[in-house]
Parts: structure tokens; C-alpha cells; sequence
């Protein structure tokens, strides 16, 4: 592997993966780290999408700096295959981003437990899998960032999304325990918390006139977040411009979370 970019956010000899990086914030975030010099390995379950994903960025960036693996992060064997099969055959991960994440949208009264742990075991439980792997690695050759993708939710509730609201709630202290236990093993474990930002995941409500309205009004910025405006923060986040910032939340969400 060749030696760690020498100015503050360039990323070249670094290999960055990035989960649920098909498509939305994900896929943007492994561009972004893409264009600060990374090769990147892209992630998601559906492997037409994800191959579709990689053979544009290859075409823009170079096949050798681009790479694919599909599994499911909820499923233990496969996480502990999938790690292994990037830190062998593909090279030793200096970045982690946990971001693939779900969403279920449903009042409380009528949330199944079954819905309850699907979104609990995608959005949370499923970082702390894909992070424990990568982190066994990382302390091992005592280096590594690691961006946990929180949301405004991690600190604001809001009617119908309990189970991702809990989840995005624990990921805040799941990156502090992290933090807690790999920052002596120059492991800096942080969090990005995005706003509303216009993907699949949102276009319902994009789609909706009455909860555009009240996203407009709610934001201070007065617009819905692109994909893009994530990755400023995630380049400063995985690079050497952040070596001592630890276990902090960093809200990216046009100020939302700072007005009533
Ligand atoms: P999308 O639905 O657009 O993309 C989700 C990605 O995660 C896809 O690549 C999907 O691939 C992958 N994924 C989902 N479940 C799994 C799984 N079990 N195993 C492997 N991959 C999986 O979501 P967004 O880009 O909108 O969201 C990305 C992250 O940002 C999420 O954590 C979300 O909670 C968070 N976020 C989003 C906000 C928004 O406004 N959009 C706001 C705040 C936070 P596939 O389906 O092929 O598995």
C-alpha cells in the first residue's frame, strides 16, 4: 500500500469501505472519498445495483481503485466473511463508513416486533458488527477512522419512526463506546448526523407537498440536503484533519437541530 497522503485531506493510500454504498448517501460519501485519492470498496445487498455502481465509478476513477462486495450486515457469518475476503484479497482498511441503513415508517401502536428488530439489528446492531470486525484489524496495526451515519433523529423524535428514532439514538452512544475503548489505538470514531437529505429513502416525503412545506419552514437553510453536502464532512472525518476529534456527532443538516 502505498504511503498516507501528506496534506491534511488527501486520502491516497487509504481504502475505504463504505457500506450501503449502491446508491443515496452512501454512494456519494465513497465518491467523495473517491476524489480525495481513496480506493473504495462499495457494499449493498442487490448486486446488479452495486455492479451498476461500480462500473460507472471505474470508469471516472480507475477499475484498480474501485471495488464491490454484496453481503447482508445484519447476518453475523457474513460480516465476518465479507471483512475478511477486503482485508485479504483486496488490502487492509484504513476507513469505515456504516451508513446502509432502513427506514419504517408506521405509528407505534401498530409496530410489529418483528419491524421493531429489523430496523434496531440494520440501523444500529449491524454497526457495531461491521465495526468490531473492521476495529479487529484496525487496532491490530494501530490506526483507523471509522464515521458511524447517524441522523437529526439521534437527538430529535418525531410521530412514526420509533424503531429508526431508537436506533439512531443508540448509534450517537455507540460511537462514545467506541470511542471509549479503540481511541488509545489511534482509532478516531465519529458520527455524521445528516438532515433531511433527498434520496430513495425520502422521495415520499419529497413527494409529499404538506411534509416538504414543514421541511422548508422547519430548516433554517430552507432547502432539503443534497447527497453531496455530506461529503465535506465525511473527507474531514476520514482524514488526518481529525485526528483528535473523538466520539463527537456532527450534525450536517442546515441547522435544524439548533432552532425550535
Ligand atoms: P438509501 O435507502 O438510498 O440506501 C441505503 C443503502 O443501504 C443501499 O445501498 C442499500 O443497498 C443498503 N442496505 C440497506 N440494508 C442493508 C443490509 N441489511 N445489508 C447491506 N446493505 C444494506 O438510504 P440513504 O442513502 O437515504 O441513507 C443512508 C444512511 O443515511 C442511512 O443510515 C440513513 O438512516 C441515513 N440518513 C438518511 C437521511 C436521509 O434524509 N436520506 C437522513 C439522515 C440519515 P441494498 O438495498 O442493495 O441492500
Amino acid at each position: 500500500m502505498p504511503a498516507r497522503g501528506s496534506t491534511t485531506f488527501d486520502l491516497t493510500g487509504d481504502l475505504a469501505f463504505v457500506t450501503g454504498s449502491s446508491r443515496g448517501i452512501g454512494r456519494s460519501i465513497a465518491e467523495g472519498l473517491l476524489r480525495a485519492g481513496a480506493h473504495v470498496v462499495l457494499h449493498g445487498r442487490d448486486e446488479g445495483r452495486l455492479e451498476r455502481t461500480r462500473q460507472q465509478f471505474a470508469d471516472q476513477y480507475g477499475k484498480r481503485r474501485v471495488h464491490a462486495i454484496a453481503f447482508d450486515i445484519t447476518d453475523e457469518p457474513s460480516v465476518r466473511a465479507g471483512i475478511a475476503s477486503i482485508e485479504t484479497e483486496i488490502g487492509p482498511i484504513t476507513v469505515l463508513v456504516n451508513n446502509a441503513g432502513v427506514q419504517h415508517r408506521v405509528p407505534m401502536l401498530e409496530l410489529s416486533l418483528e419491524d421493531w428488530e429489523r430496523v434496531i439489528r440494520t440501523d444500529l446492531t449491524a454497526a457495531f458488527l461491521v465495526g468490531r470486525e473492521v476495529a479487529k484489524a484496525m487496532v491490530a496495526r494501530r490506526r483507523g477512522k471509522m464515521i458511524n451515519i447517524a441522523s437529526v433523529q439521534t437527538d430529535l423524535a418525531r410521530p412514526s419512526i420509533g424503531a429508526y428514532t431508537a436506533a439512531k439514538g443508540g448509534v450517537r452512544n455507540l460511537t462514545r463506546a467506541m470511542t471509549a475503548e479503540w481511541a488509545a489505538d489511534n482509532i478516531q470514531v465519529n458520527a455524521l448526523a445528516p438532515g433531511y437529505i433527498h434520496t430513495e429513502m425520502t422521495q415520499a416525503l419529497v413527494d409529499d407537498d404538506a411534509f416538504n412545506s414543514w421541511i422548508l419552514g422547519r430548516t433554517p437553510a430552507h432547502r432539503w440536503g443534497t447527497t453531496e453536502d455530506l461529503v465535506g464532512p465525511a473527507v474531514w472525518l476520514a482524514s488526518s484533519g481529525s485526528d483528535f476529534v473523538n466520539g463527537q456527532v456532527i450534525f450536517v443538516d442546515g441547522g435544524m437541530t439548533v432552532v425550535v
